[in-house]
């Protein structure tokens, strides 16, 4: 056999492969050994090189397949005694615990678009050692990339369920790069704060705009970190407040219906699967035929839908002064509708209505925080539960952030 075939294919720095083990199975043994190993080894503990080898030991390590069969290198590792104390194994730059580096980056790329048990199906690994490798990988880059905060001159910030049982996570979105740069476990003020105090005083006050739901906390955080920022309750966020206003009427409407034998047809139309249809934005012909029905039936959800799609009107303004009396009829159409949770969201519009307007004078596409959001839920599916909050939050900086593999080849 022509080792020196095989050691061009690996192609691992300072690597030459010096036999192969027959196994009997499938995959490609090789064993290993490094041109470079009468030099001293660099210690992995601090980084120096040592001269005093303590010992050696055996390690198998998997890499990239070849031509579909699985590749394991053995090779002989060195240990050091490290002068600042312990004992560590020598470094090498290709080698990613018991896998080569580029496998495990493989591993990574193959994690930003499936699940890991998919992943690890692919490679004939188990969900754990797959979870273990993309973890690592991805705080390896998080270190590398994401500290510094980079800062931001637009941004928008966020807080998502990440699961059952009111556990959130805050992200931090620049909305001119179009990727989350900040995320952190729980939500609120003091979670704001620890972003704006991750980056320096000249990059907070060149911050030109907050896009965010308007909850107090987020508000009073922008205000006194981000002073020279305009601060929007943008449409991406007012749309959510309307859509789950709307679903509230629609709720309470269904659980009436249900009650009364005579609502049958009502009770049908308002079924959750039928509330994809009045949920969707765009007019179609099956839209427009339940709409139509709905007006005949049943009037609170009827009216919830109009005040829903009146207030996506007032987007089409394209100045404050223009959209500012178009808010103010909203507002009183809403009060005095009848339907509880479009009072309340009216209220809270009211109260916020400097924020609601500044939208008209910097407006931020909704369209970053939908696709990030949309991608946020495919995430969640993906994941059935992920186990701890420091791994979902590299996950969302790989699918929707600087961690993404796409952006480094
Ligand atoms: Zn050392």
């Amino acid at each position: 056999m022509h080792f020196q075939t095989i050691t061009k294919l690996l192609r691992l720095p300072n690597v030459i492969v010096i036999g192969v083990i027959e196994n009997g199975d499938d995959n490609l043994h090789l064993i290993v050994e490094f041109t470079d190993k009468y030099e001293p080894p660099v210690c992995s503990g601090c980084g120096a090189v040592h001269t005093s080898v303590h010992s050696k030991g055996q390690l198998r390590v998997e890499d990239l397949p070849i031509s579909g069969r699985r590749v394991f290198l053995y090779l002989e590792k060195r240990k050091c005694r490290c002068p600042e104390g312990g004992i560590y194994v020598e470094f090498l730059p290709w080698l990613h615990g018991r896998f080569t580096k580029r496998f495990a980056e493989q591993i990574n790329r193959l994690t930003a678009i499936t699940t890991n048990s998919e992943a690890g199906w692919f490679f004939g690994l188990d969900d754990e050692v797959v979870y273990r490798i993309d973890r690592a990988i991805l705080q390896e880059k998080a270190d590398d990339l994401l500290a510094p905060t980079p800062a931001p001159r637009a941004m928008s910030v966020d807080e998502v369920a990440w699961k059952k049982g009111h556990s959130y996570v805050t992200n931090v979105v620049d909305i001119d790069r179009r990727v989350v740069i900040w995320n952190h476990d729980k939500h609120g003020k003091t979670v704001l704060d620890a972003f704006f105090k991750s980056l320096t005083e000249k990059e907070r006050a060149e911050i030109e705009v907050v896009a965010c739901d308007g909850a107090k906390g987020f508000l009073s955080s922008s205000r006194h970190y981000a002073e020279n920022a305009l601060i929007v309750l943008d449409h991406f966020h007012v749309k959510s407040y309307l859509s789950a206003a709307l679903e509230d009427v629609r709720k309470q409407e269904l659980a009436k219906a249900k009650k009364d034998a005579t609502q049958d047809e009502l009770a049908g139309l308002l079924h959750c699967k039928q509330r994809f249809i009045l949920l969707r934005n765009k007019p179609s012909r099956k839209k427009t035929q339940v709409l139509k029905r709905l007006e005949e039936l049943n009037e609170p959800v009827y009216k919830a839908m109009l005040l829903k799609e009146q207030f996506a009107t007032i987007y089409d303004f394209r100045e404050k002064k223009a959209a500012q009396p178009a808010l103010r009829a909203w507002i009183s159409e809403a009060l005095r509708s009848g339907l509880a949770p479009f009072k309340e969201l009216a209220l809270k519009l009211f109260r916020k209505r400097h924020y609601v307007l500044n939208f008209f004078v910097q407006r931020i596409t909704s369209a970053i925080s939908e696709g990030i959001n949309n991608k946020i839920k495919r995430l969640k599916r993906m994941a059935y539960g992920y186990r701890d909050v420091a791994y979902f939050l590299l996950k969302v900086h790989q699918h929707c952030g600087l961690l993404n593999p796409r952006r480094f080849n």
